[in-house]
C-alpha cells in the first residue's frame, strides 16, 4: 500500500528542490576524459576524479578486455565461497607492495572498505577517534561500531589531544582521517597525527581515496608526502577516482588486520566479488602508476599552471598543491555568484566546473572546486582560466 507515502515523498523531493539541493545529473555520451559530451553540449571536463587521465587510456581497456575474455564477466559469488580468482589476489599483491603494507583486501568499493572496517576492530571498551570532516563512509563506518566516539575539529592538534585524553581509559584507540579533505583539497597533517598516536598509544587510519596515485613522490599517497609510510596502521583507498576510475576499493594493513577482515568484515563477507575485468584493468592502471612518473609530471604542471594563471588574473584560491583547486566566492553573495559563475563556464565557454554552497561547505565559503587532470593539456587548462574571467567580467 504506496498511498500517502507517495504524497510524503513528492513533498520531500519539493522541499530539496526549494531549498536548491535538487542533484541533476548531466548524462555523458562519451568516455570519461578531458573532453565529454552530454545530451546539451561538449564540454571540457574539469570536475572528474579522473587525476591520472587512465579512465579511457588505451592500455587500460584493453588489459579489461583481455580480462573479460579470459576471466569472464562476473565472479556471481562472494570471495570466500568461490568468488576469489587469480586476479584477485593479484590486486591484491599489487596494492600491498605499492603502498608498502603487509596485505591488503579488496572491496566493491572504498565505501563499503571503510563500512567494513571499524565494526571488526573496535567495541565498546575502545575509541574512534574522527576528524569532522571525513568523509561520509568513514562516518557510517563509524556509526556501525559499538565503539565510543570522539570527534575532532578539521586537522586540529590541540582537539585531536583533547580527544585522545578523553579516551585515554578506552583498551583500544584509532585516529580516523582521510588523508586528503575534498572540499578543500587539504592533507591530513600525517606527521603530528602519527606523534600524537604514539604518544597515546593509538592506531592511525587514513583514507587516501584522493591521493592514492598521484600523492607522493611515487604516487603512494599522503603517507609517502610526509614520510610516515611506516607509522600508518590502515590506509583505505578506492579504485574509483586515479586508479582507473572504474569501482572498487581496499584496506591495506598489518597481516593481523586484513586477516581478520577477511573473517569478519560484513560488505566483504555479504557482497559480490570485484568483476574480474575492473581488477585486471585496476592492475594494468597500478603497473602503469608504479613503473612510471609521467602522468604525476603532468597533473603537478597542470596544477601549478593552473593556480598561476588564476592567482594573477585575481582570483581567490584555497593554497595548496593538491589538484583539488577550491575557487573561492566568499561572502553572502558567494553561493549565487559561484554558480552563475559555474553555469555561464559550461553554457558560454564548454568549461564544467561544479560550484558548492551551504550546506555542502561552511556557510559564507561558497567555491568552485576545479579538479585538475593529467589528461588536460596545457591549453585546456588554459581554457578553463579564460572561461573564469569571461564568466566573472559577464556575471560580476
Ligand atoms: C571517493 C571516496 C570514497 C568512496 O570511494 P568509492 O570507491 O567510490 O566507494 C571514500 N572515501 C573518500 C575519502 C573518498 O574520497
Amino acid at each position: 500500500m504506496y498511498g500517502r507515502v507517495k504524497d510524503e515523498l513528492t513533498a520531500t523531493l519539493q522541499e530539496i528542490r526549494d531549498a536548491g539541493l535538487y542533484k541533476d545529473e548531466r548524462e555523458l555520451t562519451s568516455p570519461q576524459s578531458a573532453h565529454v559530451t552530454t545530451t546539451q553540449a561538449e564540454a571540457l571536463n574539469f570536475c572528474a576524479n579522473n587525476y591520472l587521465g587512465l579512465a579511457d587510456d588505451p592500455g587500460v581497456v584493453e588489459a579489461a578486455r583481455t580480462g573479460l575474455a579470459q576471466w569472464g564477466f562476473g565472479m556471481a559469488s562472494v570471495r570466500f565461497i568461490c568468488g576469489t580468482q587469480t586476479p584477485h589476489r593479484s590486486l591484491e599483491r599489487h596494492l600491498s607492495d605499492f603502498l608498502g603494507m603487509q596485505d591488503t583486501i579488496l572491496y566493491s568499493s572504498c565505501f563499503d572498505a571503510n563500512g567494513g572496517f571499524f565494526e571488526v576492530l573496535f567495541d565498546a571498551d575502545d575509541a574512534i577517534i574522527s576528524d569532522e570532516l571525513n568523509h561520509a563512509s568513514i562516518i557510517d563506518g563509524v556509526r556501525l561500531s559499538k565503539a565510543q566516539r570522539f570527534r575532532y575539529h578539521n586537522a586540529d592538534m590541540t582537539d585531536l589531544r583533547r580527544q585522545l585524553v578523553a579516551a585515554q581509559d578506552c583498551r583500544r584507540a584509532v585516529i580516523a582521517t582521510d588523508g586528503v579533505f575534498s572540499m578543500d583539497g587539504s592533507y591530513a597533517p600525517l606527521p603530528q597525527i602519527c606523534d600524537l598516536a604514539d604518544e597515546y598509544g593509538a592506531m592511525v587510519f587514513v583514507d587516501d581515496s584522493h591521493a592514492v596515485g598521484f600523492v607522493g613522490e611515487g604516487g603512494r599517497g599522503t603517507p609517502e608526502l610526509f614520510g610516515v609510510q611506516d607509522r600508518v596502521d590502515v590506509l583505505t583507498g578506492t579504485l574509483g577516482k586515479a586508479l582507473g576510475g572504474a569501482s572498487g576499493g581496499y584496506t591495506s594493513s598489518h597481516r593481523e588486520v586484513v586477516d581478520l577482515l577477511r573473517q569478519r568484515s560484513r560488505p566483504y563477507l555479504f557482497s559480490n566479488s570485484v568483476a574480474p575485468a575492473v581488477v585486471t584493468g585496476s592492475i594494468a592502471a597500478l603497473e602503469l602508476i608504479a613503473s612510471s612518473d609521467d602522468k604525476r609530471r603532468v597533473l603537478r604542471r597542470n596544477t601549478e599552471l593552473f593556480t598561476q594563471l588564476m592567482t594573477d588574473a585575481g582570483f581567490d584560491l584555497l593554497p595548496g598543491t593538491h589538484p583539488i583547486r577550491p575557487v573561492m566566492f566568499p561572502g553572502d553573495d558567494g553561493a549565487r555568484l559561484a554558480a552563475e559563475i559555474a553555469d555561464h563556464m559550461l553554457a558560454k565557454s564548454g568549461v564544467y566546473v561544479i560550484a558548492f554552497s551551504y550546506p555542502v561547505v561552511p556557510r559564507g565559503r561558497a567555491r568552485i572546486r576545479v579538479q585538475l587532470s593529467a589528461a588536460h593539456s596545457e591549453d585546456h587548462v588554459r581554457t578553463c582560466v579564460s572561461a573564469f574571467v569571461a564568466a566573472r567580467d559577464a556575471v560580476g
